[in-house]
C-alpha cells in the first residue's frame, strides 16, 4: 500500500487566513489559472514525479487510519518515530482498544495533543469493532463519525487506502492553490470545492500529494523557492520571484502566454 504525508488539522469550512497575499487582479478579485495552464501544472507535476511517494509509514488501512489522526499538527518524522512500537502493540483496532488508552498515551507520548490523540484512536478502534467488523469503512460518513476524524483525514483515507480521488486540503494545499491561482479560496472548504472543479480526472488520484510535496519542499510557507520552482511560468502569485534554470528549462514562453489567456 502506498503512504502519505503529513495531514495537519483543518476541518472543512473552517476559517484559515490566506497565507501572504493570493494571486489578485487589480480589483482585488482571486485570479485563476485557466483551464489550459491548470493542465499543464499538473502535467509538469506529474513528468517530474509520477508516481508521488509520502512519507508516514503504514501497512494496511487501519495503521494509515492511524497514522493520519496521529498527524495532526505533528511532523510525518515524528509520527513514524512513534508508530513502530505502536502498530506492534497493537495492529487491530481490538488489540488497541485492549491496549487502553493510557498505555497508548506512553507510546505516543512524544507527539503534540498525546492525549486527546490517544483518547481518538481507542474511540475510534472500538467503533470500528462495534460498527465495522474491525475494518476500515470507504465511506467518508462513516470515517466522519470516528473520533478524530474530520474532513480532512477521510480525505486522505478514502484516496489512500481505497483509491478514490480525492483531495483532502492541508495548509500546503491551501497555500500552493492560493498563490498559483490553482484554485483561490478564502476557506479550506472553498479550496477543496475548487480544486474538485478544476483537476482534470487524469490527475485527480494523485493531485494532493503533487501540491502538498510541492508546497512542503519548493512553495514553502515562509521562503518559496521559486528559482528552482517548475511552476514559476504559469505561477500568478504576485510576490513570486523570478525563475531560475530549473524553471526556464520547463517554461515555453509562447505556450505559456496562450494557455493562461485561453
Ligand atoms: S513560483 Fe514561487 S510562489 Fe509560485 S508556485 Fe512556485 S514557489 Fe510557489
Amino acid at each position: 500500500m502506498r503512504r502519505t504525508t503529513s495531514i495537519e488539522p483543518h476541518r472543512a469550512g473552517s476559517r484559515q487566513p490566506i497565507p501572504s497575499k493570493p494571486a489578485q487582479g487589480n480589483r482585488g478579485r482571486l485570479r485563476r489559472l485557466s483551464r489550459p495552464a491548470v493542465t499543464m501544472l499538473f502535467g509538469r507535476l506529474a513528468s517530474l514525479d509520477p508516481e508521488p511517494r509520502t512519507e508516514l509509514h503504514f501497512r494496511n488501512a487501519f495503521e494509515l487510519l492511524v497514522a493520519v489522526v496521529l498527524s495532526a499538527q505533528s511532523t510525518d518524522v515524528g509520527v513514524n518515530k512513534v508508530t513502530p512500537r505502536l502498530f506492534a502493540r497493537a495492529p487491530t483496532p481490538a488489540a488497541l482498544l485492549e491496549l487502553g488508552e493510557v498505555q497508548a498515551a506512553r507510546l505516543i507520548g512524544s507527539l503534540g495533543l498525546f492525549r486527546s490523540k490517544a483518547r481518538h484512536l481507542i474511540g475510534l478502534s472500538r467503533l470500528l469493532v462495534d460498527r465495522h467488523q474491525g475494518k476500515v469503512p470507504d465511506s467518508r460518513e462513516a470515517l466522519e463519525s470516528l473520533p478524530g476524524v474530520g474532513r480532512k483525514t477521510a480525505n486522505v483515507v478514502l484516496n489512500v487506502a481505497f483509491g478514490q480521488p480525492t483531495i483532502a486540503v492541508d495548509t500546503h494545499i491551501f497555500r500552493v492553490a492560493n498563490r498559483t491561482g490553482l484554485a483561490p479560496g478564502r476557506t479550506v472548504l472553498d479550496v477543496e470545492r475548487g480544486l474538485n472543479e478544476v483537476v482534470p480526472p487524469a490527475f485527480r488520484q494523485h493531485a494532493h500529494h503533487w501540491l502538498i510535496l510541492h508546497g512542503r519542499y519548493v512553495c514553502k510557507a515562509r521562503k518559496p523557492d521559486c528559482g528552482r520552482c517548475v511552476l514559476n511560468d504559469l505561477c500568478l502569485w504576485p510576490e513570486k520571484n523570478g525563475g531560475g534554470p530549473e524553471a526556464r528549462r520547463h517554461s515555453s514562453p509562447g505556450q505559456v502566454d496562450r494557455a493562461q489567456n485561453a
